[in-house]
């Protein structure tokens, strides 16, 4: 039987071998310290905080920044750490992609000099926590506009009000990015919250169905007052918010590929396991057509999210680009790890087979950093100069 690999072109061997090796360590703590726990996690909706130290030894977050203790390698190399953890475990991917990318990423690339030397160093070490307050209750996908938690500001400090939901890791972050509407110029800034804030409250959203590891809230900011000097300062208007998404989304994408990969590659060694008829069900015509359409979507999403990595590096990448990517990949993603569900048979939809779990996650990252049809409408305005937004 032939090993079971989801990189059929091998595309992990084009990149250098210092980060190549980064790579394969990602995939042995993947499959030495979460494979075992995954699904228990994920089935009490708690997350193992015990991983958090044995994470950072990996020196990974914040991978592509340029100082203040990050290492600066390439985005295709945080491309495939994406990839590696979403392929075991799609939770731990999201909780890493939040403090790495839209957490640190908020504060990096619209942080002052004394913000990013005061939240980066400990971030990159896992020893802050943080998190990402865009989203609303009644505000998702419109948050462009549509911002309803505001800040308004007297003398030095900032009195912000609203609500955010989905928050991910916010129960238990250091500090929180949180993102309202300013009364004075109706412009989006953006806030560094402590969460020893007393007019920041976080409440554990309960019964998700998707994605159970992560911990996320619905906050609540009453009065909630913060100094001047936490207010992200080169954070002007929405279009820096954007700058973070662009980034993040391409991630997403990436994740994309690692949860559809998981779940081919669970499928492809169950077939050979199961044997019905007499035979491993991998031998019957049917089943093979099913995997061969499975592995051509995956490297298709593979080839794309690579080139996608590379315009990254380039310094290339368009909204439209990285939104063009989540949207065929994540969409790809839900027909493999459906597929994979369908070859289980009765075991695919039970958690101790795992592929129940990628099935559920899947719907999460459909829908997290802009759904289907906002990342359409964003590619749909690049290719016809017609914005379909209102
Ligand atoms: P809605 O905006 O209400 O959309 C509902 C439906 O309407 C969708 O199908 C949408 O595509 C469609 N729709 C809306 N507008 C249009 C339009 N103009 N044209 C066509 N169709 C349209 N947010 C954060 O800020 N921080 C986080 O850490 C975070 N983590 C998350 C984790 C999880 C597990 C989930 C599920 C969400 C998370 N989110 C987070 C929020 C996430 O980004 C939003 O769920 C997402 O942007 C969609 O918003 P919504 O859920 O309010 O859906």
């Amino acid at each position: 039987i032939p090993p079971v690999n989801g990189d059929f072109y091998e595309l992990g061997k084009m990149l250098p071998h210092h980060e190549r090796e980064i790579q394969l360590r990602v995939r042995e703590f993947m499959e030495k310290e979460i494979k075992p726990i995954a699904n228990d996690y994920w089935n009490r909706a708690e997350f193992p905080m015990h991983i958090i130290p044995k994470m950072a030894e990996l020196d990974i977050a914040g991978l592509t920044y340029q100082g203040y203790g990050c290492p600066g390698y390439s985005a295709l190399l945080e491309g495939f750490i994406a990839m590696e953890m979403a392929r075991v475990d799609t939770s731990i991917s999201t909780f890493f992609g939040v403090q790495s990318g839209l957490a640190m990423g908020s504060v990096y690339l619209c942080g002052s000099e004394q913000q990013k030397q005061e939240w980066l160093p400990s971030m990159q070490k896992l020893e802050k926590i943080g998190a990402f307050g865009l989203t609303e209750p009644e505000v998702g996908s419109g948050a462009a506009g549509g911002l309803t938690t505001t800040c308004k500001r007297q003398g030095d400090t900032w009195t912000i009000n609203g609500q955010k939901k989905w928050i991910g890791n916010a129960t238990f972050s250091d500090m929180t990015v949180i993102w309202a509407r300013d009364l004075e110029d109706n412009q989006v800034k953006g806030f560094i919250v402590r969460k020893d804030n007393p007019g920041f409250h976080a409440e554990k959203l309960k019964d998700k169905m998707a994605l159970r590891t992560v911990q996320n809230a619905l906050i609540t900011l009453t009065n909630c007052e913060v100094p001047e000097s936490d207010r992200l300062q080169n954070a002007n208007s929405f279009k820096d918010t954007a700058k973070v998404l662009r980034m993040t989304r391409a991630g997403v994408a990436w994740q994309a590929v690692g949860c559809a990969r998981g779940a081919y590659e669970l499928a492809l060694a169950y077939t050979n396991e199961r044997k019905q008829f007499g035979r491993p069900i991998a031998s019957f015509q049917l089943v093979q057509d099913l995997l061969v359409t499975m592995l051509g979507d995956l490297t298709a999403m593979q080839t794309m999210v690579f080139r996608l990595s590379q315009m990254q590096d380039n310094d290339e990448l368009l909204d439209e680009h990285a939104s063009l990517a989540k949207v065929f990949c994540t969409l790809r993603m839900r027909s493999i790890v459906d597929h994979a569900r369908e070859l289980f048979g009765g075991n695919g939809i039970l958690l101790q087979h795992d592929i129940a779990r990628f099935v559920a996650d899947a719907e999460a990252v459909y829908s997290y950093e802009g759904t289907k049809e906002i990342n359409s409408l964003i590619v749909g305005r690049a290719i016809t100069g017609h914005s379909a937004f209102v």
